[in-house]
């Protein structure tokens, strides 16, 4: 039998309700927010990453599912979302517009990891990205939809951990420091991040191996390397952030995987499920470097990603969801070709008004389809007989109580509408 590919889920049953639920709050939230949904490829040029995302990522380095197309173009499948946004970005001529863009995605993300609980190979992430503003009150929306967003899945005890690296200069001046630090302890830190030091220096705050070593803890923090306008900046953030009431804390070990990140860096978790290895739902940050990186205009961005298998993953332990289960409302049972004729009208009518209708499509007797709307936890059943049918009634059983009651067929609809 052919299995699936290692590190990839299929979602069904009662979990693809909660997916559905969550597609439609994040959905609602983002149009609220007023963010448009922007669709990318799901492969891209393998140089757009190697430029974006970065030569010395963990991702670009070992991560990218790679392939040769039939034309010998190198296109890689995308391991996250800003660097195709951004391309299209440009690609489009959106810059040319007077306004920031405020975009959103949701998608499957390809990385070629260690497969483990909450972290695949498949995923899916959620996210926006804001190009054209470097507004401060861009940086608190975004950290406070993507809170917001959790929020209203119930997910509790949530934190954005937050810090800032700065503009160019900071992060220059704070590499030099690092380095400085650094050098004299390298034999104290694991080989991932011997290498590190030789590449992007940077990456060593966020190792996982290293991450609770002294030489870390004791490491210099970004925002004491902060210039006075990234300071000033940095701190108003925070204080839009204390308007839109969102709990944060300033982390200095936030800095992000990505090498094209500059000022706000950010990271939210929610505390309760601290205690799992991967309890961070989501991240983001500001990326000013990337549009020019990309041969775009000298402009702005910055965005977040959440991580949707994680979220789920939460959920469904939750007692909350525990009830989700997929249920239809309304069974129509017939036995005659001519009733038949019947069910099908009043489904499509039931189900064109919203009402979740099943009906027997295997040509099942009565009590199969009696058995079947039990297993589906159907609400009310509609028998059809032709003895009634002739008269223009139908018989509506409520499958709880038992009680019966027959109806005029011409009002069938607005009787299971109100009896629902
Ligand atoms: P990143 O793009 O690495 O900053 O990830 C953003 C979020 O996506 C993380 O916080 C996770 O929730 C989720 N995520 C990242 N990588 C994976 C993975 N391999 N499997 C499942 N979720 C992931």
């Amino acid at each position: 039998m052919i299995t699936k590919p290692k590190g990839c889920v299929d979602v069904t049953g009662d979990e693809s309700l909660l997916w559905e639920y969550v597609n439609d709050v994040v959905s609602t939230m983002m149009r609220t927010y007023n963010y448009e949904f922007i669709r990318t490829p799901i492969f891209e040029a393998s140089e757009l990453y190697h430029r974006s995302v970065g030569e010395s990522s963990d991702i670009v380095k070992k991560e990218t599912y790679d392939f040769k197309d039939k034309g010998d173009r190198n296109l890689t499948l995308r391991p996250e979302g800003t660097a195709g946004v951004v391309r299209s970005y440009l690609e489009n001529k959106a810059y040319a517009l007077p306004d920031v863009k405020k975009y959103y995605y949701n998608g499957t993300m390809y990385r070629y990891e260690r497969p483990q609980s909450g972290r695949l190979r498949e995923f899916t992430q959620f996210g926006v990205e804001v190009l054209g503003s470097n507004d401060p009150i861009v940086d608190a929306e975004v950290i406070s939809l993507q809170y917001k967003i959790l929020e209203t899945l119930h997910i509790s005890n949530l934190e954005v951990m937050i810090n800032s690296l700065g503009d160019a200069e900071s992060r220059k001046n704070y590499k030099e420091a690092l380095v400085k630090y650094l050098e004299p302890n390298l034999d104290k830190l694991c080989d991932d991040c011997k290498e590190r030091f030789k590449t992007n220096p940077l990456r060593i705050l966020d190792c996982k191996v290293d991450k609770d070593s002294e030489v870390l803890k004791n490491a210099p923090k970004t925002i004491d390397y902060l210039n006075k306008e990234s300071k000033e900046r940095f701190e108003t953030v925070l204080k839009y952030l204390d308007i839109m009431d969102i709990d944060y804390e300033v982390n200095p070990s936030i800095v992000r995987g990505l090498d094209y990140y500059d000022h706000t860096v950010f990271e939210i978790v929610s505390l309760d499920n601290f205690e799992t290895e991967h309890n961070v739902l989501g991240g983001g940050g500001r990326y000013n470097k990337l549009i020019k990186e990309l041969d775009g205009p000298d402009s702005y961005g910055i965005g977040f990603a959440c991580g949707m298998d994680r979220i789920i993953n939460i959920l469904k332990d939750m007692d909350l969801y525990k009830d989700i289960k997929r249920q239809v409302e309304v069974y129509i049972m017939y036995v005659s070709e001519e009733e038949k004729l019947h069910a099908i009208d009043i489904a499509q009518n039931l189900r064109l008004n919203g009402v979740i209708t099943e009906l027997d499509n295997m040509g099942k007797g009565l009590k199969g389809q009696f058995k079947e709307a039990d297993r589906l936890q159907a609400k009310l059943l509609i028998i059809l007989n032709n003895e009634d049918l002739q008269k223009g009634l139908v018989n509506v059983k409520d499958n709880a109580t038992k009680e019966e009651e027959k109806v005029d067929l011409g009002e069938i609809v607005e009787y299971i509408i109100g009896n629902l």
